[in-house]
């Protein structure tokens, strides 16, 4: 695996500028509550001293991230305001993940050159009513794994539309994500209702660890962790029933943090995932870089790009380091 992290500091930063970045979804989407029309985050521009560039896009999940865009935005002033003194700056101000995130971004100068487009789309993700993903799984002609969203409607709901599937093509494997949202109940009504073999895993079926790790107790479904790895304070400990681990960088934080994730998965033969948060298209083939780094043979799930109207996407510059003279394009 390769450590991006060693590249650090290698030049002194000499300048830095934040633009806002907002993008709007092709139709409003519900994020734990959150109905969102846009997704906003904040870019990171870093000039080196010797006229490299790197950059960074801190985008917090509204009904996901613990920190507000609002946090985000005061953390990165914090961290850039020494360059104002010539000072070098402390990464130590930037605890939130989606800051941490960007920042090493931009301090390894990770790729944001890689179509993600091109990559093989193995894990297509497909959101909306059991009818539109019929439709739309009709249309990618039916392959053999998808991902799907669970618990956005009742139990027997979601059996219905992975029963349908599978008699679409007999030889799927779903991967379902519950996000946290089935009670111990909810999950055991849905594992009955389906044939288990359809499932690969299901990823956080329940709202705690030991209901999701009761549900693969009670009906051999496999379970994935992907907001459990979120909390700080959570140690992975490898355990009968984890398939996978969804490492979503910028939930997770640090590369360090992120790296730490995969070391540990990999150790256990547990499969690992990079998964995207609804970036903009510059973090998602930042993304697309790091999962050809970090997990080479497994698909990165960065099918997220297709919900947003990349096309209106703005840019307004926010603030710069030193006051001037500092470009603030994107
Ligand atoms: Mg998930």
């Amino acid at each position: 695996m390769t450590n991006l992290t060693a590249t650090h500091n290698l030049s002194k930063i000499v300048a830095a500028s934040i633009t806002k970045v907002s993008t709007p979804f092709k139709q409003p989407m519900l994020f734990k509550g959150h109905n969102l029309c846009s997704r906003e985050g904040y870019r990171l521009k870093l000039h080196f001293s010797d006229g490299t560039i790197g950059k960074g896009e801190a985008s917090p999940l509204p009904g996901f991230s613990q920190e507000s865009l609002n946090d985000c935005l005061l953390q990165l002033k914090q961290v850039l305001a020494p360059l104002n003194l010539n000072q070098p700056i402390d990464l130590s101000k930037a605890d939130a993940p989606s800051v941490a995130f960007a920042l090493d971004c931009a301090l390894s100068k990770t790729s944001y050159e890689v179509d993600s487009m091109t990559l093989p789309n193995e894990m297509p993700l497909l959101i909306g009513s059991n009818q539109t993903i019929v439709k739309e799984y009709k249309q990618l002609g039916k392959p053999d794994r998808i991902k799907l969203k669970a618990a956005r409607q009742a139990p027997s709901l979601d059996a219905a539309l992975v029963n349908q599937l599978h008699q679409l093509n007999p030889a799927l494997k779903c991967i379902l994500d519950a996000n946290q949202a089935w009670t111990a109940q909810d999950a055991d009504e849905f594992a009955n209702r389906i044939p288990c073999k359809v499932i690969a895993y299901i990823e956080e079926p329940c709202a705690t660890y030991d209901d999701t790790m009761g549900f693969f107790k009670t009906t051999g479904i496999p379970v994935a962790l992907d907001e459990t790895l979120q909390n700080k304070n959570f140690k992975f400990h490898p355990q009968a029933g984890i398939a996978a681990l969804v490492i979503k960088p910028s939930l997770i934080g640090s590369f360090a943090r992120c790296q730490r994730c995969i070391e540990v998965a990999k150790q256990h033969n547990i499969q690992t995932y990079l998964s995207s948060s609804f970036e903009s298209p510059m973090a998602i083939k930042q993304l697309a870089y790091l999962a050809q780094c970090w997990t080479p043979n497994q698909p990165a799930g960065l099918d997220t790009i297709k919900y947003l109207d990349i096309d209106k996407l703005t840019l307004t510059p926010i603030a710069q380091w030193p006051q001037k003279p500092c470009s603030t394009d994107g």
